[in-house]
């Protein structure tokens, strides 16, 4: 089976959680299926291998706390690093932060001053993008202390919600779209 549809059929939708009206998508299944889990990574990691078409790069950002899990084994086939964003207050260092709209609320994430060197080449991956806020937040925070975006990966997009216009003009992957 085409791993898009594996990777379907591995992660549990979840009604009303964490609130009412929420349907989450619960990611552990595929995290605990061995083959399927490396898979991802290297769908993830694929398109950025040194002398791949979308380009090198030197970083991989993970956003708290889901895209840790996946950033970090692309960070390693990839030979980058990986740099977390976190939520306010997390980070023990210097940080950047950014506040961005929720449905009830705002939120705020940061990244150590010194997590992407001027000039470097960034990937941000986290599991969902669903209003598209936390992402752009998480590129905007590599931005503004020198680093390029180089492109935003994703597990799964939930297109209603119309992420991607947060993210304009950026190279938005997901390998399922729902
Ligand atoms: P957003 O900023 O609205 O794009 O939300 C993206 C962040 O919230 C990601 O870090 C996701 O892990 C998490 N998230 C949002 N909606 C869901 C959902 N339905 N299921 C699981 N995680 C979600």
């Amino acid at each position: 089976m085409a791993l898009a549809s594996r990777v379907v059929d591995l992660i549990r939708n979840v009604p009303d959680y964490p609130t009412p009206g929420i349907q989450f998508k619960d990611i552990t299944p595929l995290l605990g299926d061995g083959p399927a889990f490396g898979e991802v990574v290297e769908a993830f990691a694929g398109p950025h291998r040194v002398g791949a078409a979308d380009g090198e790069v030197d970083v991989v950002v993970g956003i708290e706390a889901r895209g840790f899990i996946l950033a970090a084994p692309v960070a390693i086939a990839l030979g980058a690093g990986f740099v977390p964003v976190r939520k306010v207050g997390k980070l023990p260092w210097e940080t950047v932060s950014a506040s961005y709209e929720l449905e009830y609320g705002t939120a705020e994430v940061e990244l150590h001053v010194d997590g992407v060197l001027p000039g470097q080449r960034v990937l941000v991956v986290d599991d969902v993008l669903a209003t598209g806020g936390t992402a752009a937040a998480a590129c905007e925070l590599v931005e503004r202390i020198g680093g390029t975006v180089v492109g935003v990966a994703v597990l799964m997009e939930l297109t209603f919600l119309d992420g991607r216009t947060k993210l304009p003009g950026r190279d938005v992957r997901a390998l399922i779209r729902v």
